[in-house]
């Protein structure tokens, strides 16, 4: 197994904390920051313009959140070192752990794959229990605030530096006030998410908008929550049936949460859009390969269907905005959005985070500020591999805007994928690279290699376009 082993790092020793800066957002990538940002300045600012309800005491303003988010491996390790304690806070609130090689039912369109151990540590909890703990500890870290109802509504620029210096922002407790407040800062953080409007802000103040390239699967999903009975054993953690251009239209990913829910999606590619209605989603999942009727017929529905289908992935290019302006970064979402079937979005802002806490520990002093304007191009790196994964399979979707790289790419993805089924060690390796626990190279083991030319010279022989299914495919749910 080559999965890195983690090596929380040690605590740092105590720093000169000064300066405020303010994070724009109180989502996953903003409170991953924030946990970064109050190692280095004395006071850090979170505007999130979402209100808590009594349902949900963290006002996650993410409005997929009610979709199961499967963290996968390395964002875990990061969180937990980001904020000490955290997957023990989870475990607390019932959120399951287990090996994703034994406790993972995946079906490939080549047919169900192994179940070997394989130390890729997963922990399945809803998306609003992670994002409270993480606001409940990030708020009691030194120098934090955090202030909901409030929305940013632009950027704050110094005209003769040409420096990012603040925020202009709205509170939403506060109608009576005519002209938005102003929040100075030495660093802003955007953390907006999708809906991020920094294109927008940059170009007002005179910087280009950012050329941005958009890669559309054309996604939707349905999402409903079930009660788990009592004593039932499901026997897998997490389900997952992929979806594979052109045929494979129609999948699914399931989680065991805390609170013996299980949070099931159901999702369409190429514009096989699930839908919302109780008949029409039970016909959607029974036409799936994954028994899931079998399934759903020993669960209760907790919730009502819900759906979405803002999945494209996207991408701002601003690491290519010379000179880019002092005072300023964008991580998570905002800078970079990803297809959601292959679970990246999350541990690609926490990599984001980390990158920034690197930055700021080698640049010393009044340096700092100076230092992060290189952030953009690190951003752009680490998101660069898990962009190729996910768009070079999405690509397929619009074969015409595929490019010959991608294509062979997504090529040697699908002959990779058809060795699975037959292979604990490539299954190992595989799930140890998408866990970004592995570096990609990983792939290029002899072994591996070895088995996606066979696979790709057998599809040559056969013509079939996918290999068939080794084993049943139903058997991989076994309830
Ligand atoms: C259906 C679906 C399923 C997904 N499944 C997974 C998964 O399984 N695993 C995974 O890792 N990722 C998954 N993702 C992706 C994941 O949700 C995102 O990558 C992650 O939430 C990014 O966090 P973020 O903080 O950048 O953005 P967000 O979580 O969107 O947070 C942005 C926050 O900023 C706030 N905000 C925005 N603009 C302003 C403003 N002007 N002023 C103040 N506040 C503002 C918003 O209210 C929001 O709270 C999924 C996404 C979708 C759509």
């Amino acid at each position: 197994m080559m999965a890195r082993p983690h090596r929380p790092r040690a605590k740092p020793a105590e720093r000169d904390r000064n300066g405020h800066a303010v994070v724009i957002g109180g989502g996953m990538a903003g409170l991953l920051a924030t946990a970064v940002l109050a190692e280095f300045f004395e006071h850090v600012t979170v505007l999130e313009r979402s209100s808590a309800t009594d349902r949900h005491p963290w006002p996650s303003g993410a409005p997929q959140a009610r979709y199961p988010h499967l963290l996968l491996a390395r964002g875990r390790q990061i969180m937990e070192e980001l904020f000490p304690g955290l997957n023990h806070d989870l475990s607390q609130a019932g959120a399951p752990v287990f090996d994703f090689g034994q406790r993972a039912r995946i079906l490939t369109p080549a047919g169900p794959t192994p179940t070997p151990t394989t130390d890729i540590i997963c922990q399945a909890s809803s998306r609003f229990l992670m994002e409270s703990l993480l606001h409940a500890r990030a708020q009691k870290l030194p120098g934090v605030v955090i202030r909901t109802g409030t929305t940013v509504t632009g950027l704050r620029v110094d005209p003769s530096t040409r420096a990012v210096t603040g925020v202009t922002c709205t509170r939403r407790a506060d109608p009576s006030r005519q002209s938005p407040e102003e929040l100075a800062a030495d660093l802003v953080v955007d953390a907006g998410g999708r809906h991020s409007r920094l294109p927008d802000w940059l170009t007002q103040h005179g910087w280009p908008r950012p050329r941005t390239t958009v890669i559309d699967p054309r996604l939707g999903y349905a999402v409903r929550s079930y009660t788990i009975p009592a004593g039932l054993d499901l026997g897998f953690d997490v389900l997952s049936e992929l979806t594979r251009a052109p045929a494979h239209t129609r999948g699914c990913l399931g989680l065991r949460i805390e609170e013996d829910q299980f949070l099931l999606s159901l999702h369409g590619a190429g514009g096989d859009y699930p839908p919302s209605t109780e008949n029409e989603f039970a016909a959607f999942a029974a036409s799936l390969r994954s028994d899931l009727p079998a399934l759903l017929a020993q669960l209760t529905p907790s919730s009502p269907i819900f759906c979405y289908r803002r999945t494209p992935n996207r991408r701002h290019h601003y690491d290519r905005i010379r000179p880019w302006p002092n005072g300023l970064i964008v991580l998570g979402d905002a800078a970079c959005v990803f297809n959601p079937v292959y679970a990246q979005g999350i541990t690609v802002a926490a990599t984001h985070a980390l990158a920034l806490r690197d930055l700021l520990t080698h640049a010393g002093g009044d340096d700092r500020l100076t230092s992060l304007t290189r952030f953009q191009r690190r951003q752009a790196r680490l998101s660069a591999w898990p962009w190729l994964l996910s768009t070079c399979l999405d690509h397929d979707w619009n074969p015409h805007t595929a490019a010959l790289p991608g294509r062979a790419v997504s090529r040697t993805l699908d002959a990779l994928l058809g060795t699975l089924p037959d292979s604990p060690a490539d299954y190992t390796r595989f799930f140890a690279v998408l866990h970004m626990l592995a570096p990609p190279y990983t792939l290029l083991h002899p072994a591996t290699v070895r088995g996606i030319l066979t696979h790709l010279r057998r599809r040559e022989d056969t013509h079939t376009g996918h290999r068939p299914a080794t084993r049943n495919p139903t058997d991989h749910l076994e309830v």
